[in-house]
């Protein structure tokens, strides 16, 4: 099997696994019991909160344990509705959202909440004018992703965190593929809040963190017990929050190195496909993406067939976002990119990893080209253009 498909989960690294082994069947107190064996298991979660807190340039007291992305996505939104709406009910999002904030958006706009949509360029960057435009004096929130899961386009985080900090609004970014695979500074970056899920970085799945600037108040998501100061209730989930902290070390160590390396296969893979595919194009730009991500269209061809086609030659790919493939809706991200229904259901990502071989690459290359041509070869308007072209 060739696994291309790092953007919607990854594999978690045997390192990890082993680390977390021991606070399954050795150390496995409840770290908020008083003895001296639970002590152990919270040592254990103070120190991964320290770790993340310093991937980010944060401090240990604004690391929030949640269950993943979208717990963390659905608490910065709601908790800032709900301790701002004296202020107003405005906030500001993008169209390229993951659904764990548009959808979490949309209930906002339910309770009486009005919400604002960024518009993207074709490129998938969020226009940085326009979003100046939508601010009010009743706005409380701007909520950007750092970086989109489809196209891989990484925004402008640090622009966006200023004009936030410049109105006196709330930023939140929802970080989720970006965070261990780009460098990410809260400080530098005037962000608020940060959505972070482990298992989009070799951690294990359903464990994740809110990074909350302690100048905000915050209400909570879940109640119950007095867990994470009475803000995050719920027994802590211990083996994976110290799976998440050496998942995010690991990402961390050596990053620039393996950026650059990640990038030069991507670049080679992107070069091979279109260069020797016609009547295909790179979804998203090239300066400003994710280093493993990849998003083609190939004209004239059905995403979900030729998906099928990759997987019965052992390949894991995808089109739009995991859970957008369930509904089987196209992408709300290539539409918004202005890409037409047609080439949005003919576009394909493939999302690699430093586990990905030249190896893999060229496999899946010379698969497409092969599976593509065979696709297309009854296809009328190709027919035309190449007897034309004769
Ligand atoms: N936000 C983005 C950008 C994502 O890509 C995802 C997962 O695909 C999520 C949020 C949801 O994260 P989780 O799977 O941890 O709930």
């Amino acid at each position: 099997m060739i696994y291309m498909d790092n953007a919607a989960t990854t594999m978690t690294k045997k390192e990890v696994v082993d680390e977390m082994l021991k606070y399954f069947y050795i150390l496995y107190g409840n770290p908020s019991s008083v003895y001296e064996f639970a002590g152990e298991s919270r040592n254990a979660i103070e120190n991964a909160r320290k770790v993340l807190a310093g991937t980010i340039n944060a401090t240990p007291d604004e690391i929030y344990f949640t269950s993943g992305g979208t717990e963390s996505d659905n608490w910065a939104l709601r908790s800032v509705a709900k301790t701002c709406k004296n202020k107003g009910k405005h906030i500001i999002t993008s169209k390229i959202e993951h659904s764990a904030i548009l959808n979490t958006a949309k209930n906002l706009e339910d309770l009486g909440y009005e919400i604002s949509y960024i518009d993207v360029d074709e490129y998938g960057m969020i226009k940085l004018q326009q979003l100046k435009d939508m601010i009010r004096s009743d706005t409380i929130l701007i909520s950007v992703m750092a970086a989109n899961n489809e196209v891989g386009t990484i925004e402008p985080i640090h622009e966006i965190g200023k004009i936030a900090k410049d109105n006196d609004i709330i930023f939140h970014t929802d970080a989720v593929q970006s965070y261990g695979h780009i460098p990410m500074d809260v400080k530098k970056d005037n962000i608020d809040l940060l959505s972070v899920s482990a298992h989009k970085f070799n951690g294990p799945k359903g464990i994740g963190f809110l990074y909350i600037n302690k100048r905000l108040d915050m209400v909570p998501l879940i109640f119950g017990g007095g867990q994470e100061k009475g803000l995050r209730a719920g027994t802590y989930n211990v083996p994976s929050i110290v799976g998440m902290a050496k998942a995010a070390q690991i990402s961390l160590n050596n990053q620039t190195v393996k950026i650059m390396e990640l990038k030069n296969k991507r670049n080679y893979f992107i070069k091979r496909v279109l260069k020797e595919i016609p009547y295909s194009r790179l979804n998203g730009t090239l300066l400003n993406r994710l280093p493993g991500n990849i998003n083609f269209a190939f004209q004239f061809v059905s995403a979900s067939e030729l998906l099928a086609m990759l997987d019965i030659n052992g390949v894991c790919a995808s089109s739009a976002s995991a859970c957008q493939s369930e509904s089987g809706k196209p992408s709300h991200v290539l539409k918004a990119m202005g890409l037409s229904e047609e080439l949005s259901g003919s576009s394909v990502r493939f999302s690699i990893s430093d586990d990905t071989t030249y190896d893999d690459i060229n496999y899946v290359a010379d698969k497409l080209k092969e599976l593509i041509a065979e696709m297309r070869k009854d296809n009328e308007i190709i027919r035309y253009y190449n007897g034309n072209n004769k």
